[in-house]
């Protein structure tokens, strides 16, 4: 899929190669827990990147605006996270691509359209319209973590799972900049989602089934929506399904054709 080109008059970045030292924001603990998207961790672009990868960010984000993806909130997250730490060296030029890239293990993280669509799915489940947020979430895959960094930006917590040891690690050690006391890593089954904390207003999945496990459904709130690949049984193609959770019970709505990774149960260490 091709993006098109982005809308603006500004000169392009002065481009790669981008500066790569790890990113300390002065990420206030003190930070409200509710604190609205525009107003979180502005200062992070600028704080340890160079300015050509903000700019290359912003210029992602106009493709991102011009492909359709509306809600100012995810918009500012995404421009806020640097996408290029969460890939190895050598894929950095890609990062700012529309395009998933490997991150070892046989798994990917996701392109940004892909992130920046499912997010703004989430974000009109009735528990975040009500919050203006994306409220208490639940991440199934944290991979390398990019996607959890974004969903921090516009939720009350995160709590990501993963079943794969070493991503897990890796993404502890990529994510451990942020110092977000709102983002919680769980290596563990995400079929089983995460008992302890339900439940949640916004559930999010970064891999596919054949089903959506019954325990995302339990642990998903009244006014809750869960947002996630499934694979449909008529047509064996992947598509993108939300569930939203009210009094009555739930209901299911299908969207576009995807393409993830496979949810797998079980741990590997
Ligand atoms: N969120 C990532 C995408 C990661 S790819 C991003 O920011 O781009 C999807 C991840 O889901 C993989 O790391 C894979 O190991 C993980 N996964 C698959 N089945 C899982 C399960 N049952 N529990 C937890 N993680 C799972």
């Amino acid at each position: 899929m091709s993006s098109p080109p982005p809308r603006t008059n500004r000169p392009r970045a002065a481009g790669f190669p981008l500066r790569l030292e790890q990113v300390k924001p002065a990420r206030s603990v003190e930070q409200p827990e509710r604190a609205p998207a525009s107003h979180s961790v502005r200062s992070k672009a600028s704080a340890g990147l160079g300015l050509d990868s903000a700019d290359v960010r912003r210029q992602m984000v106009q493709r991102l605006r011009a492909s359709g993806v509306q809600s100012e909130p995810v918009l500012n997250a995404m421009a806020q996270v640097p996408r290029h730490q969460f890939v190895d060296a050598a894929l950095v030029t890609q990062a700012y691509e529309d395009t998933s890239l490997p991150i070892g293990h046989g798994q990917t993280i996701s392109k940004p359209s892909v992130v920046a669509r499912m997010i703004e799915l989430l974000m009109g489940g009735a528990n975040a319209r009500n919050h203006g947020g994306l409220g208490k979430v639940l991440e199934i895959g944290t991979g390398c973590g990019y996607q959890a960094a974004v969903l921090s930006e516009l939720a009350h917590s995160v709590i990501s799972v993963e079943r794969l040891k070493p991503l897990h690690d890796k993404a502890r050690e990529l994510l451990a900049p942020l110092r977000s006391t709102r983002l919680r890593l769980v290596y563990g089954d995400g079929m089983l989602g995460h008992p302890p904390n339900a439940p949640y207003d916004s559930i999010i999945a970064a891999a596919g089934g054949d089903a959506l496990p019954a325990a995302w459904l339990d642990q998903l709130a009244v006014g809750g929506r869960l947002v996630s690949p499934v694979r449909q049984p008529e047509s064996a193609k992947q598509m993108l399904v939300v569930v939203d959770r009210n009094e009555q019970g739930y209901v299911h709505r299908v969207h576009e054709a995807v393409n993830f990774v496979p949810l797998k149960s079980g741990l590997i260490g």
